[in-house]
């Protein structure tokens, strides 16, 4: 079975609510018809909503950037997956290097959003990857190893095919210095070895994963072409709509 690439775009703490739907609106212009991809944009909390009717009758779909893992409640400042379903919401990023570096979140925290997302219908995005030291340590398959064991534990079979992983190396991440498509593709056959281990064989070919990290549109062609890389994450090249669009149409 080949599964649609999926291209995404993470606008991280980028663009008032006016600037998005502007933004939002030049994609719509420059989108063609017919996308051999899916499509999808990650504004911060407050222009979701505006942004998801902006979208509206396009194939471009929302992701969050984050979730909080309990269902409501006292928890000053935090978004519940329900409030993202409600807002038109289709996926939600967990687990990205920035929210674990800045934020405290742990593998555990993230394992709690991944499954009360999944357990709410949103599709989840979720971001492994080292750090320059770690792969420089030669432990790169040891971090992603126990990123999926913790991020995914208890996470069951019936979800497998919500789920996309995605591969994005710290160091390559807003530096300019993207993993070669042999780095990568050599990664994503370790996810999809290590997503074998975790869900049935026949539902892992259901899972996505897909790279992160100094994505544009010079690169993105060359990435695309190796086996098991199957979308991209891209930040800074997603903030422009003639850039994002022109990786949307890697393709063509
Ligand atoms: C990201 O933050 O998910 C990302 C990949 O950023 P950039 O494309 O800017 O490296």
């Amino acid at each position: 079975m080949s599964k649609k690439s999926i291209i995404i775009g993470n606008w991280k703490m980028n663009k008032t609510v006016s600037e998005a739907i502007r933004l939002i609106t030049e994609l719509k212009s420059l989108l063609s018809g017919k996308q051999e991809v899916e499509i999808v944009v990650a504004p911060s909390y407050v222009a979701l909503h505006p942004c998801e009717i902006a979208a509206q009758g396009t194939p471009i779909q929302l992701a969050a950037q984050n979730v909080f893992y309990e269902e409501s409640g006292a928890y000053t400042g935090e978004v519940s997956a329900q409030m993202l379903v409600d807002a038109g919401v289709k996926y939600v990023i967990i687990g990205h290097s920035e929210r674990r570096q800045h934020f405290g979140e742990t593998d555990a925290i993230v394992n709690r959003k991944v499954k009360v997302s999944l357990e709410n219908e949103l599709k989840v995005i979720l971001c492994v990857g080292e750090t320059k030291t770690e792969r420089q340590q030669n432990k790169t398959f040891e971090v992603i190893e126990r990123q999926l064991r913790e991020g995914l534990r208890g996470v069951n079979d019936t979800y497998a095919e919500d789920l996309i992983i995605a591969y994005e190396p710290i160091w390559a991440i807003g530096t300019g210095d993207t993993a070669t498509p042999g780095i990568a593709e050599e990664v994503h056959r370790f996810i999809y070895e290590k997503l074998g281990v975790i869900f049935r064989r026949d539902l892992v070919q259901k899972i996505r994963v897909i790279y992160g990290g100094s994505v544009t549109p010079q690169n993105v062609r060359d990435l695309m072409a190796q086996p098991d890389i199957d979308g991209a994450l891209i930040g800074a090249a997603s903030l422009e709509a003639r850039s994002f669009v022109e990786m949307i149409n890697y393709g063509e």
